[in-house]
């Protein structure tokens, strides 16, 4: 049944990536001049990486944050060579930012290499006199006692010592670290949020104080976890190990990633691996649930995986070969257990993901780690894309965060129960456009299936997601 259905999504994407936009209408000028204004403006955003976004009569957009953070270059050889920068902006193009307050103690401001910045500024952004005017407003700093210094060939961000408030960061990640060390909960720490959990040595009145304003995990903080994971560089060539090991896999979440033919280096696919755990877990909802998950990686690649590129973009491979591989790893398909299934991108380009859900697999480019949580909640949770589409679907959604005008499957019978809970743009409704013009979805702001900058499902996607977790001890 479902197959039948994942054929239209895939064409969506594929499309997507294929033709080029059609010309404005009649003297129709493009209103619109980069990627964060497309995807305000509610344009659909496609499953590549840097995220790409499209207008009518527009050329495509990408993400400027995306590039930065993929292309992000911090080394230097003295403190002049680095700059301050606040990296949610991307390259900072024409006045972006010029009217927030500046707090340099935020994480989203990082030491960059200052000339790799201006290239990257020069490349991406419009000149200035194509920028307007600049907005008028003052410059309002809030906390400017941090500065970006050349330590061992790469620029970091470093507190100015002189005031002694300013050594509260680390001191404070010091405290929570020995709290965690001391705390009886098993949540793991990309799970475990500072000032939040039981713990036998509690934080002092200033750290609590501290993390209400910075909140932050305990990997986060950059403190050293009690329990090392192991590195990615000790592995065993040719049988599955172990990246994540909370318990009997009778009882757990089981993830097994797999390595497309294209990787010749096992020790790469090891770390795009690791990569890929970590953005899992980096997601709050699973990061705080670390301790229901396994993951495993197989070190061993198959001639015989048929794995390719459909059309040269969309990575598919033969699925029962794959879950013979999987064997290895001790997958059991009945259990629920998932397959991910890496291609290198030094071997093959792809930036397109296919998550199926009926079949409990998806493939991915190991350059694209920011989609995939947005892709396992498609190939785990049944998720449906929520982002808009320009379509009507001529079938009902078989998606529990997608709803039509048919007795059965509206919103109210989707998700009446939480209609008008949440506030603002997250508030549960019924809100024309999920993926098809003729479905509805939960929320008008979205989450990572409208947009994969969010960190966060809406409450309909939250609820059924923690539904099916709640089938792991
Ligand atoms: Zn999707």
């Amino acid at each position: 049944m479902k197959a039948r259905l994942i054929l239209p999504m895939l064409m969506c994407i594929f499309i997507l990536g294929c033709i080029t936009p059609p010309p404005p209408a009649n003297g129709t000028a493009c209103s619109i001049k980069s990627f964060d204004e497309c995807a305000a403006a509610g344009y659909p955003i496609m499953e590549s990486y840097p995220r790409q976004c499209r207008a009518p009569g527009c050329p495509t957009f990408a993400s400027q944050k995306d590039r930065f953070d993929i292309d992000k270059d911090i080394s230097c050889s003295e403190d002049s060579d680095c700059s301050l920068v606040d990296g949610s902006l991307g390259f900072g193009c024409c006045w972006a930012g010029a009217c927030d307050a500046i707090d340099y103690s935020l994480e989203k401001w990082v030491a960059v290499s200052k000339a790799w910045y201006d290239a990257g500024k020069g490349a991406y952004c419009p000149s200035t006199s194509d920028c307007g005017p600049a907005p008028g407003c003052a410059v309002r700093p809030v906390n400017e006692n941090f500065t970006a210094e050349c330590v061992s060939g790469s620029c970091t961000k470093a507190p100015q010592p002189a005031n002694a408030d300013l050594q509260l960061g680390p001191k404070c990640c010091r405290e929570c670290s020995m709290a965690y060390s001391e705390s009886p909960v098993a949540v793991g720490p990309h799970g475990a949020w500072c000032g939040k959990f039981m713990t036998g040595a509690p934080l002092s009145g200033e750290c609590e104080v501290y993390f209400k304003g910075n909140p932050s995990t305990v990997s986060r903080c950059g403190a050293s976890p009690p329990q090392e994971e192991p590195p990615s560089a000790n592995f065993t060539e040719d049988s599955c190990n172990g990246l994540l090991a909370s318990g009997d896999m009778a009882d757990k979440l089981n993830i097994i990633f797999l390595p497309s033919h294209h990787y010749s280096d096992m020790s790469v696919f090891a770390s795009d691996a690791a990569t890929f755990k970590d953005a899992l877990l980096d997601f709050p909802f699973f990061g705080s649930r670390e301790d229901k998950i396994n993951v495993f990686f197989l070190a061993k690649t198959d001639g015989a995986d048929g794995c390719y590129l459909a059309g040269n973009t969309t990575p598919a491979c033969d699925i029962p070969a794959m879950r013979s591989m999987a064997l290895a790893c001790g997958f059991d398909r009945d259990r629920g257990d998932q397959l991910v299934v890496l291609f290198d991108n030094g071997a093959v380009q792809t930036p397109y993901a296919r998550g199926e859900g009926e079949d409990n697999i998806l493939f991915i480019g190991s350059s694209s780690p920011g989609i995939f949580v947005h892709e396992f909640s498609h190939s785990f949770g049944d998720l449906g894309d929520t982002y808009d589409g320009s379509w009507n679907n001529t079938i009902d959604p078989p998606y529990p965060n997608c709803a039509s005008d048919t007795p059965g499957y509206t919103c109210a019978d989707k998700w009446g129960s939480l209609i008008g809970t949440g506030s603002g743009a997250e508030q549960v409704g019924c809100f024309r456009n999920c993926h098809a013009e003729n479905w509805y979805r939960p929320t008008q702001g979205g989450d990572v299936m409208r947009d994969l900058g969010k960190d966060y499902y809406d409450p309909v996607a939250l609820a059924h997601m923690e539904q099916l977790m709640s089938a792991y001890e």
